[in-house]
């Protein structure tokens, strides 16, 4: 316990606060810090934003305080805080995490919201490929809740953590260990699939060197990279996979690389499809729909 003593000079929320902003001043914005320091006071000590303005100049137990002094060290290394605290909210969902399964992110929650927004609400099926935490299945059947979804991942570990998720947000899905690569066993729907959904890995292996130590040292590999000379690897075999699979009327909608949006929407249209871009609040080109051209 004395090591605690040492980093926090008393248990005051204010003061353990202020040693956070002073540790971490150098290795992240004053913002991302406060906003860090909250999630922890909500996952630790069950409190809201409002309970902390109440009662930040409290005193807390040694055992807290040293669930805070562990957080800080965890920060100091660039470990994200959704999996300090273990989970992260998607679309109103809790999803856990850990390093198994990529972090869901802000940009694809965009593209959850509007394909629930556009899509047919009745008798929808729904396979969402490449699951990983399951956020967007599982998300999508709680928007949509009279559809069918399943979800497909190659890592077995990661379908653990999307079936739990599932669980907890009490949500239908089903979950399926399969190889998008090798297009088996991929889940066929007798009436066609009226939506195809994914966000493959699709960043290249050479913007490695542009990228935080948070996602670099934290986050699964198999659920980043694809090769320098074929970054459109997975999209290709999802965009066959949809060309047979879809219903007639059927979407297929994908996260993407905002580098390869053209190269995207060529390949699309050589599979027999029209796609269309769609930008993220960052303003970057971050998913596509697409629909049979011939339809
Ligand atoms: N958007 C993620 C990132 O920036 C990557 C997601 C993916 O490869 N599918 O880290």
């Amino acid at each position: 316990m004395n090591t605690t003593r040492l980093i926090f000079s008393t248990n005051r929320v204010s003061d353990v606060e202020r040693c956070f902003l002073d540790t971490l001043k150098e290795l992240y914005p004053e913002k991302e810090i406060r906003s860090f320091f909250l999630m922890l006071c909500e996952a630790f000590l069950g409190w809201d934003k409002v309970a902390y303005l109440l009662h930040r100049s409290e005193t807390i137990n040694q055992s807290d305080l040293l669930r805070f002094h562990w957080a800080l060290d965890d920060l100091k290394r660039h470990r994200p805080i959704q999996h300090i605290i273990g989970h992260t909210d998607f679309c109103g969902c809790r999803i856990d995490v850990n390093e198994k399964v990529l972090i869901p992110r802000p940009e694809t929650e965009e593209m959850v919201e509007y394909l629930a927004a556009t899509a047919n609400r009745s008798a929808t099926n729904v396979l969402d490929l490449c699951t990983g935490s399951g956020c967007i299945a599982i998300a999508l059947k709680k928007l949509l809740p009279g559809s069918n979804v399943v979800a497909v991942d190659i890592s077995a570990d990661a379908l653990r953590i999307a079936q739990a998720n599932a669980e907890k947000n009490c949500t239908g899905v089903e979950f399926v260990l399969g190889d998008v690569l090798q297009g088996a066993p991929l889940p066929i729907s007798s009436d066609g699939w009226n939506l195809i959904v994914s966000n493959p890995p699709y960043i290249t292996l050479s913007e490695k060197g542009s990228m935080y130590r948070n996602v670099l040292d934290y986050e699964p590999q198999l659920a980043l990279f694809v090769p320098d000379n074929d970054p459109l690897l997975f999209y290709r075999k999802i965009t066959a996979f949809a060309q047979q699979n879809l219903s007639p009327d059927g979407l297929l909608a994908m996260e993407i690389n905002e580098r390869f949006g053209q190269e995207t929407l060529q390949m699309l249209r050589d599979y027999g499809f029209t796609g269309e871009l769609h930008k993220d609040f960052r303003g970057k080109d971050r998913f596509i729909t697409a629909v049979l051209s011939s339809r």
